[in-house]
């Protein structure tokens, strides 16, 4: 991790990469009761930055934890660790913990800590992978029911699963893994939304029972702005077989096309290349868009 270095904002204070410590007793790391974010700068600008830390509100308060810094607060120190560290386009961390006070299960006095790193993170798949889309493992692992989880709050212990599950794949040779919900339906992948395409109309999954991402609602935006037909429902996985296009959004995923999900192929075609063009103007700050 030689290229991870700089300052991280910490409770309000600003420290060296190395002494941004937790004590190992910390009870985020004991019980996963921990929220995060992830955004991406360009240009020096945060996308989308007041929507992703009111997220975290959210996310916190569905952990019953209360965020010791407003919305506004967590702005500005995401834009001071920006400036501080001299990124133009980077991957921004926010990320609020219980702390080290108390152990067990029961944490009720525990501080709540917030931290917010950055690093530069070009590209989360391959370059010349993306562009001929990925390939996507089915995850053994789905989705849980928003009565067995908080499925809405982006939350550190939801993201177990995911890990098994992108791992799983990885040691397929698949890039990551497309993930049901309890039901059985098409969900998500294991950091990002999916869409698919059939007949020049866009089906992608209600976003009722699991991560409703950022970038889902700016693609969909941008989608009828070309005056596409986007249809959220419940998709079955052998649906899947009909689809001619599929692509998946996130921050750090931005929009990728897949070629294969399992036994189901797709062929990256115009839609999905419309709307990265469409995605990578959205995210550029419009100064730096009137400059170039
Ligand atoms: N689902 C999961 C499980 C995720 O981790 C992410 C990434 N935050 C997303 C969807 C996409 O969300 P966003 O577009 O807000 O990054």
């Amino acid at each position: 991790f030689d290229q991870l270095s700089g300052q991280i904002w910490m409770n309000g204070e600003f420290v060296e990469w190395d002494d941004a410590k937790v004590h190992v007793l910390t009870h985020g790391l004991h019980y996963g009761s921990a929220v995060f974010e992830g955004q991406r700068a360009y240009g020096g600008v945060v996308f989308e930055q007041t929507a992703h830390h009111e997220r975290l509100h959210k996310s916190a308060e569905i952990l019953d934890m209360t965020m010791p810094y407003s919305v506004e607060e967590l702005n500005t120190a995401c834009e001071e660790v920006i400036k501080r560290n001299g990124f133009v386009d980077a991957y921004v961390r926010p990320i609020a913990w219980r702390g080290s006070e108390m152990m067990g299960v029961s944490a009720q006095a525990n501080r709540i800590n917030v931290a917010i790193a950055a690093w530069e993170w070009p590209s989360y798949f391959a370059p010349e992978e993306r562009m001929k889309g990925i390939r996507m493992d089915i995850a053994k692992y789905r989705r849980p029911d928003p009565r067995t989880a908080p499925s809405h709050a982006k939350a550190a212990g939801l993201y177990m699963i995911c890990t098994l599950s992108k791992h799983a794949a990885e040691a397929k040779g698949y890039a990551d893994a497309l993930m049901y919900d309890w039901e059985g339906y098409v969900a998500e992948a294991t950091g990002a939304n999916v869409f698919f395409i059939e007949d020049g109309v866009i089906h992608t999954p209600t976003a009722d029972r699991f991560l409703d991402g950022i970038t889902r609602q700016t693609v969909i935006k941008l989608a009828k702005a070309r005056g596409i037909e986007v249809v959220e429902r419940r998709i079955l996985p052998h649906e899947m077989a009909q689809f001619s296009e599929c692509f998946i959004t996130g921050t750090a995923a931005e929009v990728t096309p897949v070629s294969e999900i399992g036994p189901f192929s797709f062929t990256p075609g115009q839609i999905s290349q419309n709307l990265i063009a469409d995605y990578d103007v959205a995210i550029r700050p419009k100064a730096a868009q009137a400059a170039a």
